[in-house]
């Protein structure tokens, strides 16, 4: 039966459905997930096809005026997705749209990249080319190459290697000898580079039991419960993932591997690439470094099933694989798959969802699960497996704590590094292993202060002190990107009495200069790495030993592996558990574990120093102690006391505007009308500044829910907000499941 009518939402946010007829000549191809052009007052507008009723009450039905691409871009179970993410993280499905279609794709603006393609018209024989070479030798010459020609070749690959120029290619086209035709190309990011097949190590005992599982939840996909490998960095769970994607395929299914941005290093692609070498189409790599061209080139490999195998950061969630067979979640612990605006969701959560629709089985690995993920495993909602061993037995490293209050004592000032820290840098040049030190904080210093009047340089728009960059010798905001020159007097008092305080990897990196004048040090941060070669440069350089010392925020705090480190010294271990966070000593151990495992993976065992100021907080003794029951258990206790995740759900409402009080009145308005609507089952907090009380000008407000029927309460809300008029300059953000308290 033909479709009449086509229900469908307007990319541009409207919160409604709109029907539109179907003309005749479309009604063949037209489907549920297919993107349409329709006309939507007075303009046309991009939508997708939702539903086809045969009946529509609507009044003044207009047709639609076009189809965009061939077959539907969403399938059913990602539409099903979309729609419980709407519902789940209480925002509009057009808003949740924009993430699960690549932009290039939804406005499909882009196209096909064409190239001119050589191609001999009919057989040529030598009669021919010998009679052209009378009049024209050098055309004769390049049609005897043409005619060798097994299949059509790029006419600018042709040129570059007959060293003839267009002219003479033209010039034979219009003899009619050959042909010359446009057709598309793919842009594929990898095609310069070569990947040599690898095969399936041995696995060890763990490693096979593990495989062995999730074989099983590949055949009982309907079944089958999410499962939890937790292993040890080093233990060989990325072997399992490629292992366990090999059967997937040979069952006929696809599969989708995620991994944090951060890790998708070229390391990280070449392991997949090179296992999978048979076909270089078979593997699709997304990330935000592709330009346009290669998302939309991707993007169709994906829809059109020549790639089978999809690894990428949060939204390769959404890959478009047909008969998906698996998803893995690698670092599922990782905040970075956390979206941090509209649609918040979080790629883990949605990928666990995403397999129940699909009937597909997920595995979500980590060093260090999130305490949510552990939680689940324990209640029987997820399959745990575990691997406590190391693949090459190696030891874990040796955890020194170095009581920065101690130090202070005996320098009055806390050095940056710490005696001990330095002799044992010192001691690994002469021994010429390498070193990482890592601290989570870019900059040289912190913060600027009269130590007369005692101001600080703030950020005009935010509430947060500058930071000092020496290399660009200004002040600068890392929330807002707002810049300053540095006054040579207080602005607040007049006096010359500036002094800068607090410190940053720009400081770490000059004073370890200064202290080890014959080392080579390099710093890997957001600043230092602006240029997209300047990180592979780097990593080349320390893996090949021309770096001794590197210093890094989190840039160098997971994935990768340099059999050379044997010590790892992180400066500051406090820095994340002052936030007001209530993952804060979650956010600690999880770090100090993930650092630790960088240090010797090779044949010497490793050595991490941490700096801090309170040695006796518990994610720094677990840690130390390589002791994730512990910690998890003492957290866990925490957690429940004071009804947080994993046991309670948590929806964060921020409200802002420019102008304070009109921020806070609308705030503490919300609240009354969520008094009003929410049951007693769900907690409801005051309206409160929040810890940053101004962002990029805005006046900021948080109000904390919680409860544990998540999708009710995540109703309520909206039900709410749609009914509370703002004011214009106002506005309330909702995200549910917040990793971001500030
Ligand atoms: P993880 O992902 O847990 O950090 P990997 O899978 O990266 O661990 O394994 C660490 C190293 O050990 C890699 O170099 C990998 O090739 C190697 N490896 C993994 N499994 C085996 C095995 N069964 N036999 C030998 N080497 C292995
Ligand atoms: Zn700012």
């Amino acid at each position: 039966m033909k479709p009449n009518y086509v229900r469908v939402i307007i990319d541009r946010a409207i919160q409604r459905e709109f029907d539109y007829s179907v003309p005749e000549t479309l009604a063949e191809r037209i489907g549920i997930g297919s993107r349409v052009r329709v006309p939507f007052r007075d303009k046309s507008a991009l939508a997708t096809v939702l539903a086809m009723p045969e009946h529509s009450d609507a009044k003044g039905i207009r047709p639609i005026e076009a189809l965009v691409g061939e077959a539907p871009a969403i399938s059913e179970s990602l539409l099903e997705l979309a729609k419980w993410m709407s519902a789940y993280y209480c925002c509009p499905l057009e808003t949740v749209m924009r993430s699960l279609l690549p932009q290039v794709i939804r406005r499909a603006e882009v196209g096909w990249k064409k190239q001119l393609f050589v191609q001999p018209l009919t057989k040529i024989d030598s009669d021919k080319i010998d009679n052209l070479r009378k009049r024209a030798p050098r055309q004769a010459e390049l049609l005897e190459a043409i005619a060798k020609l097994e299949k059509p070749m790029p006419a600018a690959q042709l040129l570059r290697k007959t060293s003839f120029d267009n002219q003479t290619l033209r010039a034979l086209a219009k003899r009619g000898l050959i042909e010359l035709r446009e057709e598309a190309v793919e842009r594929d990011p990898h095609a310069e580079e070569q990947f040599i097949e690898t095969t399936n190590l041995e696995l060890n005992p763990e490693q096979a039991l593990a495989l062995n599982k999730i074989t099983d939840a590949l055949a009982a996909s309907e079944t089958a419960k999410p499962i939890l490998l937790h292993g040890v960095t080093g233990s060989g769970k990325t072997e399992i993932y490629l292992q366990a994607i090999r059967i997937a395929l040979e069952r006929g299914k696809s599969a989708i591997v995620l991994v944090p941005e951060i890790s998708l290093t070229p390391q990280t692609v070449e392991r997949f690439k090179s296992r999978f070498a048979e076909a270089h189409e078979v593997v699709a790599v997304l990330h935000s470094h592709l330009s346009e061209g290669e998302r939309h080139d991707e993007w169709h490999k994906i829809h059109s099933g020549r790639a089978r195998i999809v690894i990428g950061a949060r939204s390769a969630v959404f890959a478009p694989l047909k008969d998906l067979g698996l998803i893995i979640v690698d670092e599922e612990h990782e905040t970075t798959y956390k979206q941090e605006e509209a649609p918040r969701y979080h790629a883990r959560d949605v990928a666990v969802v995403r397999a129940k629709i699909e009937k597909c089985a997920v595995v979500l690995g980590s060093a260090t699960p999130s305490l949510e993920s552990y939680y689940n495993a324990t209640t029987g909602k997820y399959e745990l497996l575990a691997l406590t061993q190391r693949v090459d037995h190696q030891r874990m490293p040796l955890m020194r704590i170095v009581d920065l209050r101690q130090e202070r004592r005996k320098e009055k000032i806390a050095p940056i590094l710490s005696e001990k820290l330095s002799q044992a840098i010192a001691d690994r040049l002469e021994k010429r292993e390498q070193t990482i030190l890592f601290l989570n904080r870019r900059g040289f210093s912190t913060s600027l202060l009269c130590s007369n009047c005692g101001e600080a340089r703030n950020c005009p728009n935010c509430s947060v002190a500058l930071t000092f960059h020496r290399h660009m010798a200004r002040l600068s905001c890392h929330l807002c990107g707002h810049t300053a020159a540095v006054p040579k007097k207080c602005p607040a008092c007049g006096k010359d009495a500036l002094i800068y305080a607090g410190f940053g990897t720009e400081k770490v990196e000059s004073t370890v200069s200064h202290l080890f004048p014959k080392a080579n040090v390099r710093r890997m941060d957001a600043d230092s790495m602006t240029r997209k070669e300047a990180y592979r440069e780097t990593l080349r350089n320390f893996r090949t030993g021309k770096i001794d010392i590197l210093v890094g925020t989190q840039m160098i705090a997971k994935g990768l592996h340099f059999p050379n480190v044997t010590l790892v010294g992180i400066i500051n271990a406090d820095l994340a558990l002052h936030l007001p966070d209530f993952r804060a000593g979650e956010r600690t151990f999880q770090l100090l574990t993930q650092v630790a495992g960088r240090a010797g993976r090779g044949e010497t065992a490793g050595e991490v120093f941490v700096q801090t100021y309170t040695p006796f907080s518990p994610s720094i003794q677990f840690a130390r102690h390589h002791d994730f029951a512990g910690y998890f258990e003492q957290e866990l206790e925490f957690r429940e006391r004071c009804d947080f995740p994993p046991f309670k759900h948590a929806i964060l409402i921020t409200v802002r505007s420019a102008h304070e009080g009109r921020a806070k009145l609308s705030a503490e308005t919300l609240v009354r009308r969520l008094k009003e609507s929410l049951g007693s089952e769900f907690i409801l907090g005051d309206a409160t500044a929040a810890p940053l009380e101004k962002l990029q000008g805005q006046f900021r407000f948080h109000i904390l829910l919680r409860g544990e029927a998540i999708m009710r309460l995540s109703r309520l809300v909206r039900e709410t907000l749609d009914k509370l008029p703002l004011p214009e300059d106002v506005v309330a953000t909702v995200d549910v499941d917040p990793y971001q308290l500030l």
